[in-house]
């Protein structure tokens, strides 16, 4: 008998609760924070000062789907660069919004280059990097000031490698003062949050609207980056932008940057997401785009690309043609979406299974809503398609990838094609 007496709660990330900004470039509005969905964000990693460079980068991380893209703003030469990569890009169509990051120079740069300002859609200043002593404030006085001049959102970005030295240093003199000290660690979290937090008050007093500040600590540890951000939530609504800070190469950064920024998430913490991932020899840039889309796709945040669902292979599948189609369908459904997104509302949610054997293959491919089980060792050579949860066909012979690519792409017709679908 079951002792089942309540149905298993449904799961679902918490509801955010942050203010929202807007980051605008010409008709392009992107919010950020509230109820508008989590965002992804991306650097670059070329030159600045080579605006046809960039701009062409910035063209491919937009592409990717990337809603802002960051460009590095570091001497009067980049500075003088950013209206000529922003022209290049309105001249290719590509409105996304682009943000400037200062480190140390940011105040004469936003002053002494107008058009550089008036560019960028959103400045990112690190409070640690922005001066020392009584220059401090007038330094980061001027940035506030050209952001309110222009209209722009502003990032505060504390990082824990370019922490503000002076603070952190008083507040290791006040934790020696306490009874029972602080571990080190929790000393450096409460300097991240208070740089943040203090700053951003500072530009409201300087008239910056407190609906375009956004905020982030961040950190490269997973533990770190959720004890800080569960802390900052609690102790300020501004929208939050996420990201484990050199979070590493291949595998170890996806892992690692997923594993924190869902875990932040899932509770409802978080606005914009950017993964910072070191690009492997010859890696796409895009490559930090992809996995941030995933991560949100996984937790059912956001819906950008129609899944496939693969199983592992295992001893009865002693073939490479399940890893090959599964590999197939994916590249084919990526490459086909830029023009589908328009043509297709709706085409993003769509479950396509690849499997293997017969063992969970017709399971779940009924699941999905076209999947197909390929023969395992010792199987018939056959390939029954399901589709809507009902076989559908038998593909059989050599061309099952093609012929099931075929099905796939006129199911999408027929289903989410509207009208057109005839
Ligand atoms: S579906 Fe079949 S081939 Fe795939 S992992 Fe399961 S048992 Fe192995």
């Amino acid at each position: 008998m079951s002792v089942m007496e309540q149905p298993v709660a449904m799961s679902a990330p918490a509801a955010r609760r942050s203010r929202q900004a807007r980051v605008v470039w010409g008709d392009r509005v992107v919010t950020v924070g509230g109820d508008a969905p989590v965002r992804v964000q991306s650097m670059t990693n070329t030159d600045t000062v080579d605006a046809i460079g960039t701009a062409i980068q910035v063209k491919e991380l937009a592409r990717a789907g990337s809603e802002m893209v960051r460009i590095t703003v570091n001497t009067p030469e980049a500075a003088a660069a950013v209206p000529y990569i922003r022209e290049q890009l309105d001249r290719m169509g590509e409105n996304v919004p682009l943000v400037g990051d200062f480190h140390y120079n940011g105040h004469r740069l936003l002053t002494e280059y107008p058009d550089c300002a008036k560019a960028l859609s959103k400045y990112r200043i690190n409070p640690g990097n922005v001066g020392k002593g009584d220059k401090r404030d007038r330094q980061f006085g001027q940035m506030i000031e050209a952001a309110v001049r222009y209209d722009k959102a502003v990032r505060i970005g504390v990082n824990w490698g370019s922490l503000d030295q002076e603070l952190l240093a008083s507040l290791m003199d006040e934790n020696s003062r306490r009874a029972a000290p602080w571990d080190a660690r929790q000393v450096m979290y409460e300097a991240l949050i208070t740089s943040a937090i203090d700053s951003a008050k500072r530009a409201e007093e300087m008239g910056l609207d407190g609906n375009q500040i956004i905020l982030s600590c961040k950190v490269s540890g997973v533990q770190d980056l959720i004890a800080v951000y569960r802390a900052l939530s609690q102790r300020c609504d501004y929208a939050l932008h996420l990201g484990l800070t050199e979070a590493g190469m291949g595998t170890k950064g996806i892992v690692a940057s997923t594993a924190a920024l869902s875990v932040l998430m899932q509770e409802g913490i978080g606005d914009t997401i950017r993964v910072s991932l070191t690009p492997m020899p010859g890696e796409a840039r895009t490559q930090e785009v992809v996995v941030a889309s995933e991560i949100l796709q996984s937790l059912g945040l956001r819906m950008f690309v129609p899944s496939v669902t693969a199983c592992p292979g295992c001893g009865r599948t002693t073939s490479t043609t399940f890893q090959e189609l599964a590999k197939q369908i994916d590249d084919f459904l990526r490459l086909q979406m830029p023009v589908w997104r328009g043509r297709y509302p709706g085409v993003e949610k769509m479950k396509v299974a690849v499997m293997g054997c017969i063992v969970n293959g017709p399971g779940e491919s009924k699941h999905a809503d076209i999947g197909i089980s390929l023969p395992g060792t010792g199987e018939a050579p056959a390939a029954p398609v399901f589709i809507d949860g009902e076989k559908a066909m038998t593909l059989r012979g050599e061309g099952i990838a093609q012929e099931f690519q075929q099905v796939v792409e006129s199911y999408i017709a027929r289903r989410f094609g509207g009208a057109d679908a005839a």
